[in-house]
């Protein structure tokens, strides 16, 4: 009997775990077209949480009562469509559940697992969140190797993916993370100096980390925080520098509206500050990301940690745990 997490309520501020049930969602007979999937990983990612609002945005919310949707990695146990056979790794849209019934509207697809990668791998530096570093340094913030970059979450999943990526172009690195632990992980992916925003105010901090790597200031901030991680950046940015703007995971649950002091910097210093969806981007540069990211990883340049949960039942928990910092780089859950 397949089961499913349905969101049950929308959550006001920090989502709880009353927020989600587990429902058998039974044993669906395939339509043409459609494969039958057993899961093996699902991504749970910060994106998800703007899903649960029932506001207008780049993906439609989660119905309430329905399974939830997410990046998921699994083998192909019955298909009734011709691309795919049954012992296929694949990677789709349907997760948050341990089978899934999946059709083209979940974007199957067949993994290349004569490339020798953990399958996860596609979940992570080769999938989405890799992607997203990567279209937003090159594709983005046009970023070269004399830049100095500032980035925040660094030890997450997006942002461990940026700092590697950065260093094996030969940038300065600068990354911002909770925790003496995790700071140290960012120092050994490469980091020219990391912060601790848990330990103090962020901008403070940000000027001596300067100093210490001999730049005057930030030509790259990439924000996945938002809040006083972006004002610290404004405050620093050299002149035309540029802001892709990936995620403001500060705000997510905020009932508090987003105050900068140092908004006006935007104007000083020229600062090109662009928000972005890597998807929009990526399907014209797809091939180019995996030559380039395939190339980063076969060479050791960019490495992956994965923090794992372990059961269909820790879904809500993985998730609920990326707004309090429990992973260190991407959070997955293995089935
Ligand atoms: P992460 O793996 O980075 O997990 C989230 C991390 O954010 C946590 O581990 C925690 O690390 C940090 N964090 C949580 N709350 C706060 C806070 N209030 N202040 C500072 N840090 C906080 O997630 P992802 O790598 O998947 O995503 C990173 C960002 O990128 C998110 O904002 C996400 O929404 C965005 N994103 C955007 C995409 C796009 O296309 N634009 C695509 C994918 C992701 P710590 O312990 O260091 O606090």
């Amino acid at each position: 009997m397949a089961r499913a997490w349905i969101l049950k309520s929308r959550p006001v501020g920090m989502p709880q775990m009353a927020d989600f049930d587990l429902k058998d969602i039974g044993d669906q007979p395939l339509a043409d077209g459609q494969i039958r999937v057993q899961n093996q990983w699902l991504s749970v990612d910060p994106y998800m949480r703007g899903r649960m609002n029932d506001v207008k945005s780049y993906v439609p919310p989660f119905a309430l009562g329905e399974p939830m949707q997410g990046g998921a990695v699994g083998t192909v146990t019955e298909s009734r469509n011709p691309a795919f056979a049954v012992g296929d790794t694949v990677l789709h849209m349907a997760g948050w559940r341990d089978e899934a019934v999946v059709g083209m509207e979940a974007m199957p697809n067949k993994l290349p697992v004569d490339m020798g990668l953990p399958a996860e791998t596609w979940l992570h530096n080769m999938g989405l969140t890799g992607a997203t570093a990567w279209v937003g340094m090159f594709k983005i913030a046009d970023a070269k190797p004399s830049d100095t970059v500032f980035v925040s979450a660094a030890a997450g999943a997006v942002g461990s993916a940026v700092v590697q990526i950065a260093k094996a172009k030969g940038m300065t690195v600068i990354g911002s993370a909770g925790g003496a632990e995790k700071c140290a992980w960012v120092k050994d992916l490469g980091a020219d100096a990391v912060i601790d925003y848990k330990a103090g105010p962020v901008l403070p901090q940000l000027i001596e980390a300067l100093k210490a790597v001999g730049k005057r200031g930030v030509d790259v901030y990439f924000d996945n925080v938002g809040g006083d991680h972006l004002d610290a950046a404004l405050a620093t940015a050299n002149d035309y520098a540029r802001f892709p703007i990936c995620g403001m995971i500060d705000s997510y649950n905020s009932m508090e509206p987003l105050q900068l002091r140092y908004a006006m910097r935007i104007i000083a210093a020229k600062i090109r500050i662009e928000g972005f969806i890597y998807m929009d981007k990526f399907m014209s540069c797809a091939d180019e990301f995996y030559a380039d990211m395939g190339q980063m990883i076969a060479s050791g340049a960019v490495k992956a940690r994965v923090t794992t949960m372990n059961g269909l039942e820790a879904t809500p928990d993985a998730f609920l745990g990326l707004f309090t910092g429990k992973n260190t780089g991407k959070m997955l859950v293995k089935l």
